[in-house]
């Protein structure tokens, strides 16, 4: 039952509840809401969200490998949903290299990212596929990338109820654009969150200024969705408001560490004193290497 282990109904009865007061003649709350489905640690702990209309769905953030992006599938099939449309928030491989599979699997959907994402994405997609799964086993990666469209507006419709899709914004790297799904009372917050891993600083790292994330942060919280879904955590791991308090922790506890050291070795060491226990380690020899370069 791994499959199971790995999937959360996010069914905050606020977000049915709100649901219903929309459409009233919706009975079943089952029917509505969103699923969610996290990787497993090589996949680096990635979030994508289901939004669930009661015969479409639409999918935000599409995994890193072949393996999670195909569970995500088998997720999704379980619904009896018809996958609509594939929402990429930024250009990370570790949200967009599971597309084909997902593509393979749905043939019908659509993949999407706003302009300026989708700008990113068609100039590096091909050279970060081409070094990621050049240098993975067979298989581990899908054997192709796609870029997604672009999407012409600034939000989608499910079955009557609007997905936004935010203006980008700064967080582990300078364009993403989060999700808020107003009839759900749900945010995705995809790579401007982070709970009970490390972050990504790698890019934070090399321009040293974090002052940005700090500000999207700020204009996501106020926002006050009730269920706020980060774009990596552990299973199990909270999806609310609290999420922007980690993220911001670990920003100042990075800065702290950051100023107090010599050498790339201290800041390693630092950067791990008391966070051992948080996932996503990889990403942490990455930062370091920005922070001291050569
Ligand atoms: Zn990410």
């Amino acid at each position: 039952m791994e499959l199971l282990s790995r999937r959360t109904i996010l069914q905050s009865v606020g977000a049915f509840g709100a649901a219903a007061t929309l459409r009233p003649d919706i009975a079943h709350a089952a029917t509505h809401g969103a699923e969610l489905f996290t990787s497993d640690e090589a996949g680096l702990l990635v979030d994508s969200v289901v939004v669930l209309g009661e015969r479409g769905a639409v999918l935000i953030d599409a995994q890193f490998t072949a393996a999670n992006a195909g569970l995500l599938a088998d997720m999704i099939a379980a619904t009896g949903r018809s996958l609509e449309s594939i929402v990429i928030t930024h250009m990370h491989p570790d949200h967009l290299l599971g597309l084909p599979i997902l593509l393979d699997r749905f043939p019908a959907a659509r993949a999407y990212a706003q302009a300026d994402v989708q700008a990113v994405i068609a100039q590096v997609a091909a050279p970060m596929h081409a070094e990621i799964a050049g240098n993975a086993p067979a298989g581990v990666f899908a054997d192709r990338v796609v870029v997604p469209e672009v999407l012409a507006a600034d939000h989608l419709m499910l079955e009557g109820e609007r997905i936004e899709i935010l203006p980008p914004m700064a967080g582990d790297t300078a364009l993403i654009t989060p999700v808020h799904i107003p009839s759900l009372d749900t945010l995705v917050a995809t790579d401007i969150a982070y709970v009970d891993t490390h972050l990504w600083m790698e890019e934070v790292a090399a321009t040293d200024d974090i002052a940005p994330w700090r500000a999207s942060v700020a204009a996501l919280r106020a926002i006050g969705a009730g269920t706020v879904i980060p774009g990596h955590r552990k299973m199990g791991s909270p999806n609310d408001a609290s999420v922007f308090d980690a993220t911001l922790a670990y920003l100042d506890h990075w800065e702290q560490a950051r100023a107090a050291a010599a050498s790339a070795e201290e800041f390693r060491a630092r950067l791990m004193a008391g966070t051992e226990d948080l996932g996503f380690a990889f990403a942490v020899d990455r930062g370091v290497a920005a922070a001291f370069p050569g």
